[in-house]
């Protein structure tokens, strides 16, 4: 049988082939094709029973057929798989976007909304209606036959403009090569990077050292190259590509106008008086007016902490490195710099005292005392021998989900973190279904038969990542639409993530977890002071430059003529002007590589980042308050927060959990700017 087409237990990932992929997701696709023309016919009433479910129960059998692929494709990447997964994902694309747009599923959660009945449904379930409502909505569902065909048409042009933003980065990117052949040249660039580099330029048959602007190239030499000059011309490279400056096939110049424009027009037609606008109808922020009040109250609060951090390393680059002025090429250098002469400690040195069996145990420790609950290993079938598999069980021994765990990197395995969903709870027949995870990093091995080790930022990440994963797991919503991560805000979703994260910064938490390597000591305190005293270096820079971008996106979106006579850099110039300590030189074309805003899912969203970590660092300062260990404020953590799911409102939530809205001042706090003695003034 096909492993791809049995839901009756966890997944059988040993029996899987590739080829099961094409005639799984054929048969799923035809059938739910079908299913829904028999739903949406006038004879099925618009009720949950007769109208919601079987979508619901359709479109979970294909998610599980298609999730599985997805993840073994992610996991597991050989060339067959990933053909299999390339060839089958347009008919799974196709498939939702027919839904999205179908008329008469629309007509029928219409008239669900208006019937007695909706009044009588969950709030999870209310909630999930209102959701399909205000996506057909923004998907055009109500526009008159002209205006959906234009809608359409912009949706279609700004995708393939965005595709072209990104390869004239990456073309851009590509197309540039420094090849240095006088080592003096290189002083102060660690091994590693040299090797690779070396390596690089022999592949070409050339001699001496090949530099790019990729990140693992470009980096090292801006942090650590000793030559200035050759910084500048990195730099210089770097902060022009895809603009006028080089080749005008690249020029990414007139799509950002364009695309501008577009979103603008795609608004307008919707109705709403700006894109920002439209970017925030289905996110926790309320208006574009409040999230820029939001930024614009954090950069008057960074700002002086910023000009600090100026300060201080301009002044340590005059007297220790001899540079009277600080350009833009040095900030890095010179920082690392400071860094290393502030805080003398390594990665390394810390990496010791943190094996792998220490923090799993610690992180499970952390969360069945805090939720009473009991993480124990379990069996299920896996992809690979590294996977492993736990359960969570509560105080009654009551299962209440599962989730695989996989830590290393490994080649046929796509780089970076996540968690994912296997399973979602949901209520069936009278039938309960516990929630299944995926969590996933990138770490090192283990080399040899000693344990792996991992660096204080991967504790970090592990602990996200089953932030993701808890968020997910305790969810007590019984809707598949509201539970657990789904149908919450995009700018909420991380606050569950980001809020284990500060656990990694107490004391009492990490102390238990760390063990050294060779001779099993725990982490000495005055190594954990050093640690946390680096953590907020340079925090108030970060802040104002993570601001500088997220009102440019903003201001864009929002009140920002594309067809005026300001340009998009005079635009960012006078953000510049109001809340940055750093001013690139005349032709950094930032806007030009901003991925994220061009080319990703961040327009007018840029802020998330930053709104996502106010929620989180204010949720753990009632931790603060009471305790971090506290089991009653966990408990309420619990229920308000991560067993709600997307069945609320993210800021109902919130206001449940924390007792009033939202403040910035433990952000500030964590972030070292929190007033008080030691503020600048
Ligand atoms: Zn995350």
């Amino acid at each position: 049988m096909n492993p791809l087409l049995d839901f009756a237990g966890l997944p059988r990932f040993s029996d899987f082939k590739p080829d099961f992929v094409a005639p799984a997701v054929d048969s799923l696709v035809a059938e739910n094709r079908a299913l829904i023309e028999r739903v949406a016919a006038p004879a099925v009433a618009p009720t949950w029973h007769d109208f919601v479910q079987p979508q619901e129960d359709a479109n979970e059998r294909l998610n599980r057929a298609w999730g599985m692929v997805g993840h073994l494709n992610s996991v597991m990447n050989s060339p067959e798989l990933r053909e299999a997964y390339n060839a089958n994902l347009p008919k799974v694309t196709q498939y939702y976007t027919e839904l999205s747009q179908h008329q008469g599923l629309f007509e029928k959660f219409k008239a669900l909304r208006a019937s007695a009945k909706f009044e009588r449904l969950t709030g999870a379930q209310r909630k999930m209606v209102e959701n399909e409502l205000r996506d057909f909505r923004l998907g055009g569902a109500e526009l008159p036959p002209e205006e959906k065909a234009r809608y359409m048409a912009i949706r279609e042009k700004l995708s393939q403009l965005s595709a072209r933003f990104s390869d004239n980065l990456l073309d851009a990117t590509n197309a540039y090569a420094y090849y240095a052949t006088d080592a003096g040249e290189l002083a102060g660039i660690p091994q590693d990077a040299l090797l690779a580099a070396r390596e690089a330029a022999a592949a070409e048959g050339r001699p001496g050292w090949k530099f790019t602007l990729h990140a693992p190239s470009y980096l090292p030499v801006m942090q650590y190259a000793e030559n200035r000059a050759l910084r500048e011309r990195s730099y210089r490279a770097f902060v022009t590509r895809a603009s006028e400056f080089g080749k005008p096939e690249w020029d990414n110049s007139q799509l950002i106008t364009e695309i501008v424009k577009l979103r603008q027009e795609l608004a307008r037609l919707l109705g709403f008086a700006s894109y920002a606008e439209y970017s925030l109808e289905p996110k926790m922020a309320e208006s574009p007016r409040q999230v820029l009040d939001f930024l614009n109250q954090l950069a008057t609060r960074a700002k002086p902490y910023a000009e600090r951090d100026f300060k201080e390393l301009a002044g340590f680059a005059r007297d220790e490195l001899g540079m009277d002025r600080l350009e833009a090429w040095d900030l890095p250098y010179a920082s690392e710099k400071l860094r290393v002469a502030r805080y003398a400690f390594s990665d390394q040195e810390v990496k010791q005292y943190f094996p792998e069996t220490k923090v799993i145990s610690g992180m499970f420790r952390l969360v069945e005392r805090l939720y009473g609950l009991k993480i124990e290993p379990a069996q299920a079938p896996v992809w690979h021998n590294d996977v492993r598999f736990f359960s969570i069980r509560d105080r009654n021994g009551q299962l209440v989900g599962e989730f695989y765990v996989e830590l290393y990197a490994r080649p046929s395995k796509r780089g970076g973190a996540c968690m994912d969903d296997r399973l979602t709870r949901r209520c069936k027949d009278g039938q309960l279904q516990t929630p299944v995870a995926y969590l996933n990093c990138n770490f090192s091995a283990p080399i040899g038969d000693k344990p792996a080790l991992f660096t204080h930022d991967e504790v970090t990440t592990l602990f996200h990542e089953f932030g993701h994963g808890l968020h997910h797991l305790l969810t007590r919503v019984d809707v598949l639409g509201t539970a657990g991560i789904n149908g919450v805000e995009w700018d909420a979703v991380e606050l569950p993530s980001q809020f284990m994260e500060n656990f990694c910064w107490e004391w009492e938490v990490l102390a238990p977890m760390t063990a050294h390597a060779s001779t099993g000591a725990p982490l000495p305190r005055e190594l954990f002071e050093k640690m946390l005293s680096a953590k907020n270096f340079q925090s108030g820079m970060q802040m104002v430059r993570q601001l500088e971008f997220a009102l440019f996106d903003l201001h864009l979106h929002y009140d920002y003529d594309p067809a005026g006579m300001r340009s998009v850099l005079d635009l960012l110039d006078e953000v510049r002007e109001r809340v940055a300590v750093v001013f690139p030189p005349a032709y950094n074309r930032f806007p030009h590589n901003f991925s994220h805003v061009f080319a990703g899912g961040y327009a007018a969203g840029y802020y998330s980042y930053k709104w996502a970590e106010v929620l989180s660092a204010d949720a753990y300062s009632l931790f603060e308050e009471n305790g971090v260990l506290d089991r009653t404020t966990a408990a309420r953590f619990w229920d308000e927060i991560l067993g709600m799911g997307g069945s609320r409102p993210a800021l109902e939530s919130f206001v449940a959990f924390r007792g009033r809205e939202p403040k910035i001042d433990a952000l500030l706090r964590h972030s070292g700017m929190s007033g008080g003695a030691g503020a600048p003034v």
